[in-house]
């Protein structure tokens, strides 16, 4: 992972100052709806492993096409957290190129909801360990979303999916990010 490969989400308007107060552990307050904070990965890690002369692609986010490296679908991969936090990394799962059609047709469509794909997950996601090359299955949870990271037959990916989490162990890579403010003084 790269600094620059991560952003977070925009700031959504909820009307006044944050019923929520930072965490005194980490300095980083919950989103004071009790929504997931929002962590994305902006590319497929391997696309910052080939010189950009070399590199070829076809489309953007959330459908990208690496020429002589494959398929890319943008997908959310939910972390559950203690201490009232959980976290959704905007990741990329690496997919073939049937599924890449598939979703591709489906995707503004009502079959949309039933779209169930497997891939590999296409970015190293701190602080985790390094995520074996191993299926995972992502499903849609909400027509406007893309599809979840829901399943795995594998160990890691299926206690990833299923742990609940030290927050301030699974923030701290993030913390500048979600703790961003203003500059006081211009
Ligand atoms: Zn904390």
């Amino acid at each position: 992972m790269t600094k620059s490969n991560v952003s977070r989400s925009s700031r959504v308007k909820v009307g006044g100052k944050n019923s929520v107060e930072p965490c005194a552990c980490c300095g980083i307050a919950p989103d004071p709806r009790g929504r997931p904070l929002s962590i994305t990965f902006e590319q497929p890690d391997v696309i910052y492993q080939i010189h950009p002369a070399l590199l070829e692609t076809w489309g953007g986010d959330p459908f990208l096409a690496v020429k002589n490296v494959g398929f890319f679908l943008r997908v959310i991969l939910p972390v559950k957290l203690d201490g009232g936090f959980a976290i959704d990394f905007g990741t990329w799962l690496e997919i073939d190129n049937e599924d890449f059609r598939a979703a591709w047709q489906t995707w503004n469509f009502p079959e949309y909801k039933d779209l169930e794909i497997e891939g590999y997950v296409a970015n190293q996601i701190a602080p985790f360990d390094r995520f074996p090359h191993e299926m995972v299955k992502v499903t849609v949870r909400e027509p406007e979303q893309v599809p979840y990271l829901t399943s795995s037959e594998d160990e890691v990916f299926a206690k990833l999916l299923t742990d609940t989490w030290p927050h301030a162990k699974v923030l701290a890579p993030y913390a500048d990010l979600l703790k961003s403010e203003p500059p006081l003084e211009g």
